[in-house]
Order: C-alpha cells, then structure tokens, then sequence
C-alpha cells in the first residue's frame, strides 16, 4: 500500500521520494497543496526528478460523484481497494465546507446511523484524510471550513486525525484556522479530555440524539460504558479549557425524543454548559425502522425548547437526495 505524501513532514517527503534536497520536498509539498498532484507537472523540480518520479502523487481516487442543490458528495478508492465518502457543503453563497470521514466504517454502531451497520474496517491514515479535502477542493472552490462528521469516530483515531488537523492548519499548507475546524464525537470521552489537554480552539460536536440514559443506552452503545454524567463532565472540561460553545447535535427520531419530557432532560443535561442545539430530522437509511419527525413534531419539540430558553438551530437536510446527508455515509459501492 503506497503511502500518502500529504500530511507528511518534509525529511519524510525527502526520504520517501529520495530527493537530496530539503528545498526539493518543499517544492512537492508546495505542489501538492495547490493540488498538483503529478510530478511531471511539478515545473519547478529538475527535468531529472519529474522524469524519474513519473506518476501522480494521489494514492486515492474519486470512483464516483453525485450532486444536489447545495451538496457535491465522492466516493473515493483507497489504495488498498477500500471505499469512504466525503462531502462539500456550500451555504449557497461563497462558504464551502468539507466534510471528512476519518475511519473506514466505525466500530460504534449507532442504531440510526448508516455507516454504523458496516463495523470499523480500518482507520484511516493522517494523509488520506487530507487527500479527501483535496479531492473536495479540486472540485474548484476554496473550502475555508472542515467538519470531521462523515464516516467514523474521529476521536477513535485520534492520532491520525490530530496529524490532518495539524497540516490543515499549517500556514504553509492549507491554513485553515483551528476555530473553522470542527470534530464531530459521539461522546468517546477519554478522546475528548485528551482534546481538552492540547488546549487547541478546535470546535466540538456531540452527537447527543437524547439526554435520557435508557433511551441513549438502547440506539447508542458508547453511552453504556460513557454515560451522560461522564459525558457531560468531560464537555464542562473542555469548554472550560476552551471558552467555546458546544454543539449538540440532536438527531429527530419520530415519537423517540421529541416529547416535552425530552426537552426538559435536555435543559438538565446542558445546565451549566455553553451549548447550542442542532436539530437534525432523521435522514431516513434504508433498511432502518426510524421515521423521521413530521413538521408539527419537529415544531412542537423546537417550540419546547424556546419555552426552555434552550439556543437551538433546525439543520435542514442538505444532500438528503444523494444520500450524503449526516448518517447517511457509507460505502456501498463497495
Ligand atoms: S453516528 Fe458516528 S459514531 Fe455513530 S456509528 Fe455513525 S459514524 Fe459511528
């Protein structure tokens, strides 16, 4: 399996390529961020250099590319034959935002989440989930933001994921500022006090669904060994660290946790915490037994939440039509 220079350092770019030069791996890394990914049309290496290193840098593939109104949703093949998917999401004026997978499946098995019905494959690799940003980007517009909410437990890959994070951010690469980063969890809480330790103002999501133990016991199996007390200590932790609200992304299940005793566990749960409530309606997933809350339920659970003084948003689905909507993302093409 052919490793991915994005990501990397640049001894390691030298060593990997057998270039003799640091100024020489600058000009690859340089390149590669600009989405050059051939190296015979890296102009600035030797003629010698781009002669020997004759083929594309990119150790993925786009297999497939749908589309809708405001979403642009690729399949990409890894060098090992594995498929995720990643998302572009526009606000329909000039923000476009990246939506990366970090695992190949995930091991957490959420019971209204698509991807959570493949199991974990494999994490992915620091430079492959940069290599999705650049997919997205090539794509021709500027992306200024990156969501980790597609395939897997960002926090379940920490170390890979951190090393993404990092090259993102790095001015000399894509410069994208830590606040425009957010990592979506669905409460692996040793993952998030080890982001609360690097003291980084990375954004956060949680992926809540309900603030009521037995209900998230049964759809969400991490919430049996991390319950909401630890949970929210952790969250309290973090936000104390980094003075940022929180985003709990609460994802509609009809006649699930949508009823006005929902709501108010909800305002217990995030007493004391910054948060913002990010209403989601179910996307339905094939197969799955949910239902998505109609208008009424999805005005009668916000309108609670008013009554509440609880600070909520309703995330109208983007990319519903192609399947590349939040728990949606899976590979089936594999
Ligand atoms: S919701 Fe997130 S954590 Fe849960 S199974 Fe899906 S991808 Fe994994």
């Amino acid at each position: 399996m052919r490793k991915s220079l994005y990501a990397m350092k640049l001894e390691e770019i030298m060593e990997t390529l057998k270039l003799e030069k640091k100024y020489q791996a600058r000009i690859v890394r340089d390149n590669l961020v600009k989405g050059v990914t051939e190296f015979s049309k890296m102009t600035s290496l030797s003629k010698k250099d781009r002669e020997r290193l004759a083929y594309d840098a990119m150790t993925s593939s786009v297999i497939e590319h749908q589309e809708s109104a405001s979403t642009v949703k690729l399949a990409i093949r890894l060098s090992d034959g594995m498929v995720i998917e990643c998302v572009r999401l526009s606000d329909g004026k000039d923000r476009y935002t990246a939506c990366l997978s970090s695992q190949v499946g995930c091991a957490m098995g959420c019971a209204f989440c698509k991807t959570g019905t493949m199991g974990l494959r494999r994490n992915l690799e620091p430079g492959e989930i940069i290599e999705q940003f650049v997919h997205l980007e090539k794509l021709g517009e500027r992306i200024s933001h990156v969501v980790f909410m597609g395939m897997g437990e960002p926090l379940n890959n920490f170390t890979s994921v951190m090393e993404a994070i990092h090259s993102l951010h790095d001015p000399e690469q894509f410069n994208i500022s830590y606040r425009k980063i957010t990592i979506s969890t669905s409460g692996f809480v040793p993952g998030i006090n080890k982001l609360t330790e690097l003291e980084l103002p990375i954004k956060l999501a949680v992926s809540l669904v309900t603030a009521d133990d037995d209900k998230r016991n049964r759809i969400m199996r991490i919430n049996r060994t991390y319950p909401l007390s630890e949970l929210k200590k952790a969250l309290i932790s973090f936000q104390r660290h980094e003075n940022k609200r929180i985003t709990l992304e609460y994802c509609m299940l009809k006649d699930y946790n949508t009823g006005k005793e929902d709501a108010e566990k909800l305002r217990k749960f995030m007493s004391g915490m910054d948060a913002l409530v990010n209403l989601i309606p179910w996307n339905p997933v094939e197969g799955m037994t949910f239902k998505s809350p109609d208008e009424n339920e999805i005005k009668a659970f916000s309108n609670e939440l008013k009554r509440l003084n609880i600070n909520y948003s309703i995330r109208r689905e983007k990319g519903r039509d192609i399947s590349g909507a939040c728990g949606q993302l899976a590979s089936k093409i594999e």
